[in-house]
């Protein structure tokens, strides 16, 4: 039959962003394979989301209802293998998030797809897909070709793929889940503990600190320095789980995206795909650190191989 599916992803009655962008990344696709793409939104009343879903490159948006609206890992991998051996599609895209850690690996290995994760390119080559993603810690592409499998499933890296632009008129139908009883259910949404008044959404300069501070000592030299440059604090992920800035100051795919922001300094961070995830589309992106090779410099306006203290120093030397 062939084609390509995508699952949406929602959170407390919002579509996710990354949803409508692995929309555009199966509408990108479908020009190379010519393949229908149709989007799957699963949830206690998931037309609530059709609307929303109506994308230029759209040809079908299939409604499933299931118990709740919250996501949960078990009713994902059924309700998606359910509607892989009920439309066979070459190509499954996934948001490569906390929720698809949970489901998709079991999901390719029950139904013997192809697989890959945290996809950032997506060819066709003949009748078979190839995606493409980092390897090595980021220091290589890698091209990944699944031989033999008439499926398969990939999840797609957030900030990869722009959304289709314009509405579309696809079909819409129902589909019925499989039966089966979660495992686990979900409690409630907790808010992150409250940080002040730090806005790293929208903050307009953002000064961020990473491993590269060394000591939790060492946070408060660069909150002063923060404030004394009229920068807002922020973090990579490491800091806030070692507890050494709450985690509303953490920049990146599981924390905050600096969605305003002009200026952002990144001192003794590395550049990890998942930090860059929320900051890459900044502007101005000064990075300071001592590795020469940090994949940050990639990324950076301006680049200073140097040790964040020293440039600290310096810094402070002049505000
Ligand atoms: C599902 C998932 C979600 C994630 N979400 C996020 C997220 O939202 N945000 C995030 O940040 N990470 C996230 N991560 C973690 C991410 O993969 C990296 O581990 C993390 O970003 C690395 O943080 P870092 O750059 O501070 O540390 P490191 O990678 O250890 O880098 C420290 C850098 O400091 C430099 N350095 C050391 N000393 C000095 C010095 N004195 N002066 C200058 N430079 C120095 C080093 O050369 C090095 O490049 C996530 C990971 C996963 C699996």
């Amino acid at each position: 039959m062939g084609g390509i599916l995508v699952i949406a992803e929602h959170r407390q009655g919002q579509l996710r962003p990354v949803s409508i962008e692995v929309i555009g990344a199966a509408v990108a696709a479908r020009e190379a394979g010519g393949e229908r793409v149709t989007v799957a939104v699963l949830g206690a009343t998931p037309a609530a989301f059709v609307d929303a879903l109506k994308l230029a490159g759209v040809d079908e948006i299939v409604t499933v209802r299931t118990q709740t609206d919250a996501f949960d890992p078990d009713t994902y991998q059924a309700v998606t293998h359910a509607l892989i051996e009920a439309r066979k599609p070459s190509l499954v895209l996934l948001p490569h998030t906390i929720d698809t850690l949970g489901y998709a690996a079991p999901l390719a290995v029950k139904g013997n797809y192809g697989f890959t994760t945290d996809a950032f390119g997506l060819a066709r080559d003949g009748e078979s897909w190839i995606a493409t993603r980092s390897g090595y810690g980021q220091k290589v592409n890698m091209e990944i070709e699944f031989p033999g499998r008439a499926s398969v499933v990939i999840t797609v890296r957030p900030g990869a793929f722009k959304a289709p632009e314009g509405a579309g008129t696809p079909e819409v139908s129902e589909f019925d889940a499989p039966a089966l009883t979660p495992r686990s259910h979900h409690e409630s949404f907790e808010e992150p503990a409250a940080s002040g008044d730090v806005d790293i959404a929208g903050a307009d300069f953002i000064m961020s600190i990473g491993r590269g501070i060394g000591e939790e000592t060492h946070v408060e030299q660069f909150r002063e320095l923060a404030s004394s440059l009229g920068a807002t604090l922020g973090c990579s992920r490491p800091i806030a789980d070692s507890g050494w800035l709450p985690k509303a100051h953490q920049v990146g795919q599981s924390g905050k995206t600096a969605a305003n922001c002009k200026l952002y300094i990144a001192m003794g961070i590395s550049g990890s795909v998942q930090h860059m995830a929320g900051m890459k589309h900044v502007e101005n992106i000064i990075a300071v650190n001592t590795d020469p090779e940090a994949s940050i410099f990639s990324i950076a306006k301006y680049g200073i191989v140097g040790d964040i203290f020293d440039i600290a120093e310096e810094l402070r030397g002049h505000f």
